[in-house]
């Protein structure tokens, strides 16, 4: 189990004599002990990722295969840490080392000394199954971490006890059918690269409800699903995120920062945890855990920080939980997956990227899903993934978007123009997309049986909008016919009145289903109840000096419903009125 290192370049280190090794084995490299993971063997030799800086490793210092995979510690202390892409805790570390963390430093990722008060669920005598809850931790004061039987382990409980333990104490004994008698502990481990098992997938019904209009209205994700934010730097794409994490109907936020630049993440980091959470009026660092290189790991701890990420979203999953998990950004991820492929010597395909890239991407956003848990009393749980994506100049074509819209159900496209214009949330209407849009209307339909035809209503005039705006750049506005002018006056109700949301408006920064549907069908009537008036010869300027669209457009920033209601009424009195003049000779 002991080798050599033969080679070093850059984070590939090539070992020799590690009978033995599997692809995937931890081992420590050099004198230092750096983490890596075996990739490749070839013959005699092993190829080593090694996730720590490298500079300074020389051939001839040792190489120890500790013979296991990459595994995530789970169990109470997960929540509210900020761990770097290894699942060290970055608070932990800066305590014993300083702010830059000394290389080949390892420390548990759960704390060993806390005790947590356990509580059981099950009885002396019971017969339990994997997956099956043997009792609970209320780690904080909105999540109670669920301890469940760990996989592979069924049977009579022999003993169980309530009290203040450690995570490696024993809780329970669980006597097997075999008469061998198990120790269970809170600290479970489990092997980052496999997805942790469910009885069934489960159809995905509900809307991972954001309370932002354009997400939910007209690029819904489901719960279970997987959408991707692609956006560059002041794109908005933080603000988006930091929305979703505060006012989804998720339970608990997963956010896995990989490698973007490290000041960014420094500030996602320092205001995050800060954020209010207004589901609990607690702050959201109570159901919230960061997985983030703010230290000085080099690029390719982010290759494993996603899979420590998914991994802690399925085990609370398994707890019965709805997890919204956001990666940022998968670009920079696939890139940690060229550079080792270099270095290895691989075959590139598109730009470069491993003809395997798609493989992983595949991979990754499968762990999404709706799920019915093991155990005799199964649970449902989702993992709802969103993965930013980092395109270079915008363009979709580029393998890791390209490879990525096939495998995510929605798309948010960030667009850097709608940002400038200080169009927010900057997403682009005509380039976005959600498939979930069938399996979601039975949601909406009990706000509005119809929803579907009014978002597709809604989008048709968004995209004509579109033709007439490139016309009347040629021809100038005045110069189109009144029935078009009118379909401008329409999508500027909806983008100003609907599509723009302003997270920092004490009311607008949630908008409520019902709300949501009611407002936007007010919008279209208003198209619906002008458009005659056109073809009648009522002048279209007469119909944008309509007062009521003021209210119409401020309808967002009202918190009453029933101001909606109320705004209706005026804009039909207004246009019955406009109509009588118009019918009596104008
Ligand atoms: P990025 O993370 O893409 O670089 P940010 O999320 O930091 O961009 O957004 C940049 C700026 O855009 C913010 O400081 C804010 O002023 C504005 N902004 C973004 N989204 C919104 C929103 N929904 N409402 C109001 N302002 C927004």
């Amino acid at each position: 189990m002991r080798g050599r290192i033969r080679r070093v370049n850059g984070s590939l280190v090539i070992a020799e004599n590690l009978p033995g090794a599997r692809i995937g084995d931890v081992v420590h490299i050099g004198e230092l002990k750096l983490i890596g993971e075996v990739v490749r063997i070839i013959g005699e030799e092993v190829a080593l990722q090694c996730y720590e800086d490298t500079s300074g490793l020389k051939p001839g210092e040792p190489v120890v295969n500790t013979g296991n995979p990459m595994v995530a510690e789970l169990g109470p202390g997960l929540i509210g840490e900020i761990f770097d892409g290894l699942e060290r805790s970055e608070l932990r570390l800066w305590n014993l080392t300083g702010p830059f963390i000394k290389r080949g430093y390892t420390i548990p990722s759960l704390d060993r000394e806390k005790r947590w008060h356990f509580e059981p669920r099950v009885r002396v005598g019971e017969k339990v199954e994997e997956g099956d809850i043997l009792g609970a931790v209320q780690e904080t004061s909105v999540i109670e971490h669920r301890i469940l039987a760990p996989i592979g382990v069924r049977g009579a409980v022999k003993e169980i006890h309530e009290g203040e333990f450690t995570i490696e104490e024993p809780i329970a004994y669980i006597e097997k059918p075999d008469g061998r008698v198990v120790e269970v502990k809170m600290l479970q481990l489990w092997p980052v690269r496999t997805p942790r098992p469910y009885k069934l997938r489960l159809p995905l019904i509900h809307p991972l409800f954001t309370g932002q209009r354009v997400i939910d209205t007209f690029f819904p994700v489901a719960k279970g699903g997987a959408a991707a934010v692609p956006g560059g730097f002041g794109t908005g794409k933080t603000i988006l995120l930091h929305q979703i994490a505060k006012w989804s109907d998720a339970d608990l936020i997963i956010y896995v920062g990989c490698g973007e630049r490290g000041n960014e993440m420094a500030d996602v980091i320092t205001h995050f945890p800060l954020l209010e959470d207004p589901r609990t009026g607690k702050k959201l660092i109570e159901r919230a855990i960061f997985i983030a290189n703010v230290s000085n790991l080099p690029v390719f701890a982010r290759e494993a920080s996603i899979y420590y990420g998914i991994t802690i979203a399925e085990y609370f999953r398994d707890q019965g939980y709805d997890v919204a998990i956001m990666v940022d950004s998968t670009s920079r991820w696939a890139e940690a997956l060229r550079d080792i492929s270099g270095r290895l010597e691989e075959i590139p395909a598109e730009e470069g990227y491993p003809a395997y890239l798609a493989e992983r991407i595949a991979e990754l956003y499968e762990r999404a899903g709706r799920v019915l848990t093991l155990g005799r009393e199964s649970r449902v749980g989702s993992v709802t993934i969103m993965g930013a994506v980092s395109p270079p100049g915008g363009d979709f074509s580029e393998p890791v978007t390209s490879i990525t819209l096939r495998f995510v159900g929605a798309l948010w496209a960030l667009d850097a123009e709608l940002a400038f214009r200080r169009h927010f949330p900057a997403i682009n209407w005509l380039r976005s997309f959600s498939r979930y849009i069938d399996v979601l209307e039975a949601f909406w339909s009990k706000y509005d049986p119809e929803w579907a035809s009014l978002r597709d209503r809604a989008l048709s005039i968004l995209e004509e909008a579109e033709k007439v705006e490139e016309i009347a750049r040629v021809i100038g506005e005045k110069a189109l016919p009144d029935d078009q002018r009118l379909i401008l006056i329409a999508s500027e109700i909806i983008r100003e009145g609907f599509l723009i949301q302003n997270a920092f408006h004490d009311v607008d920064t949630y908008c409520p289903p019902e709300k949501q549907v009611k407002m936007l069908r007010l919008m279209l009537k208003f198209y619906e109840l002008t458009e005659p008036l056109i073809k009648k010869g009522v002048p279209v300027e007469e119909i944008r000096r309509l007062r009521s669209i003021v209210p119409l457009l401020r309808l967002k920033e009202r918190r009453e419903i029933e101001e909606i209601e109320i705004v209706e009424r005026e804009i039909v009195e207004e246009i019955k009125e406009l109509t009588r003049r118009y019918a009596g000779g104008g």
